[in-house]
């Protein structure tokens, strides 16, 4: 199975790690609840996901959509960090 790695193109699954689904961080001071549901839960949808992946090739990271019960691998993109005012804004420092 090849999977399209942003910088090196396609690459053997083998070359690459998926490190699961990409989950959202609780806000800055989070209830022991919202801390044990970050940790230890996963949505797992049947469908389409969004994963983080690893390439051991250009040893990056970068996100993909992946059908969960196909396998498909619908797009890979490289993750882009928010403006240090965006960032600010959505954690509500602002
Ligand atoms: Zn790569």
């Amino acid at each position: 199975m090849l999977v399209e790695c942003p910088n090196c193109g396609p690459r053997e699954v083998a070359e690459l790690r998926c490190a699961g689904e990409v989950t959202r961080r609780p806000k800055e001071t989070p209830t022991v609840r919202e801390l044990n549901e970050y940790i230890y839960f996963r949505d797992n949808e049947a469908g389409i996901q969004r994963e983080w992946w690893f390439c051991r090739v250009c040893e990056d990271w970068f996100l993909a959509e992946r059908h969960t019960v196909t396998h498909e691998v619908l797009r890979t993109w490289l993750p882009v960090l928010p403006a240090p005012q965006e960032a600010l804004a959505e954690s509500g420092d602002a």
